[in-house]
């Protein structure tokens, strides 16, 4: 029996192609949730991944398979359906799992044969059998599962085109900012998996770096930090010896201990979702952490940039308190935090969130029309109505940010500091040096197709103009 799992071509990587600017090989990492699928497969079906942000495949040259499963964010779910045409056309049967489908099963279940909601894993098996039966169900509702007895992910199976391997050591997110799909796929329930388990699989990966792919690496509660110190303790002993990069909360710059053991197991870069330079923005987002315990994050970043960590932030463009000026605002913030990389998305209804009711019930969503619009939606394009901007003022705002951020003065004084503070400076001129092209080079060539008359007209315009 032969199987393909396939990964559609993601715009996002796309728009960061290492092969358009040559920083960008830092940024690809492996899509780790067929891997898992891989794993549970029995040995009777010969597996094949595809990765087509790594390399394109004319599929029609290949045999035909007797099955096809396919993964998507929202981003990726117009190519999702072309390629399952395509294997449909040829006769092969089609599942397709992730994130969009669960979110937006009816429309998913148009283009395939089967669509798997929620978390894949617990139903894995019994679709294989009736795909080896000829009797695939349309549906199957996915549970999630614990995580005692998750598989090792087949990482054999794509070992090449990679300057990250990766893995995933908890599920879920105990927070739930209303613009985040993880609590809704995920739930927020923080379930980890068991350390040896975690150990064996670290230890499996080739690359000697490493992208935790955990949504929340930490936790927020005492017994999540003791777990994961406990967890960090085991990757010291075991001797791995990679270098990784996780993405946490800001209460990671609460610990000393923590970051100390971090240090030491290998971490050389955090994400943190800074989101806003607003009380009322983190307010508006649900996203409290941040300030809560009025935390001063230059305190918790320093901290961090104590034990040799890197730390990239995310910050949103496009929030109801945002107006203009807002990314020179978030780029002077971010300098003033001290980050040494920053990500500037903008603030994306994505299927199944809270956000998406919100804006969907106000007519604030305008890249719905069909489905080539989820193209749109790698969080890199405006695709709604914004409170005060405009797509063109959204877009502007995001260069200017960058412009401030990643000028050339102040990327030789981040990477000084980095060598100053024994932090990983080649890191931090990659991916500075990386988000400058992109933006300053590659987002503007994609902007050029993009249709921005669409969103000319902002609530607060609408406002005015109804009179209101
Ligand atoms: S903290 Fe991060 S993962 Fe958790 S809900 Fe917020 S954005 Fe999502």
């Amino acid at each position: 029996m032969r199987l393909y799992l396939i990964n559609p071509y993601n715009p996002l990587v796309s728009l960061i192609n290492s092969k358009q600017n040559r920083w960008n090989r830092y940024t690809v990492w492996k899509p780790l949730g067929l891997l898992v699928i891989a794993a549970m497969t029995p040995r009777e079906w010969e597996i094949t991944v595809f990765d087509e942000n790594v390399e394109r495949h004319d599929y029609s040259t290949l045999p035909v398979p007797d099955l096809v499963g396919i993964t998507a964010f929202t981003s990726q779910a117009d190519r999702a359906y072309t390629i399952a045409t395509e294997f449909r056309q040829r006769g092969a049967p089609v599942v397709i799992g992730g994130i969009h489908a669960t979110m937006c099963s009816a429309e998913a279940a148009q283009w395939v044969d089967s669509v798997v909601t929620g978390e894949a894993e617990s139903v894995w098996k019994e679709l294989l059998a009736d795909a080896s039966n000829g009797c695939l169900r349309p549906v199957y509702d996915g549970a999630r599962i614990s995580l005692d007895h998750m598989p090792m992910a087949r990482h054999d199976l794509l070992s090449t085109g990679y300057r990250f391997g990766s893995i995933q050591t908890t599920r879920g997110c105990p927070l739930a900012c209303c613009f985040c799909s993880v609590s809704a796929f995920n739930g927020r329930q923080y379930r980890r998996r068991p350390i040896a388990d975690v150990i064996r699989e670290f230890q499996s990966i080739r690359e000697n770096l490493v992208l935790v792919v955990d949504d929340n690496f930490i936790g927020t509660s005492k017994e999540h930090i003791s777990r994961t110190k406990d967890l960090l303790r085991a990757i010291i002993d075991s001797k791995i010896r990679k270098r990784w990069i996780a993405q946490a909360t800001i209460n990671l710059g609460d610990d000393d201990e923590l970051l100390a053991l971090a240090a030491r197991a290998g971490c050389i870069g955090v994400f943190i979702g800074f989101e806003t330079t607003s009380t009322e923005g983190l307010e508006e987002i649900h996203k409290k952490i941040n300030i809560r315990k009025k935390r001063d994050i230059k305190i918790a970043i320093r901290r961090i940039h104590k034990h040799g960590i890197t730390v990239v932030g995310s910050f949103i463009i496009g929030l109801d308190v945002d107006k203009k000026h807002v990314g020179r605002n978030i780029a002077e913030t971010a300098q003033q935090y001290g980050l040494d990389t920053i990500n500037v998305v903008f603030l994306t209804p994505l299927p199944g969130t809270r956000l998406w009711d919100e804006m969907n019930a106000k007519n604030r969503v305008i890249l719905k029309r069909s489905r080539s619009d989820w193209r749109y939606y790698t969080l890199t394009f405006p695709v709604a109505r914004y409170n005060h901007l405009s797509w063109r003022e959204m877009i502007a705002e995001k260069e200017k940010c960058f412009r401030v951020f990643y000028a050339y003065t102040a990327i030789f004084c981040r990477v000084c500091s980095c060598v100053f503070h024994l932090r990983n400076p080649v890191l931090t001129l990659f991916s500075n040096l990386s988000y400058r092209g992109n933006t300053l080079r590659l987002d503007r060539a994609v902007y050029k197709d993009f249709d921005i008359s669409l969103g000319e007209t902002t609530m607060h315009k609408n406002a005015d103009e109804s009179g209101e």
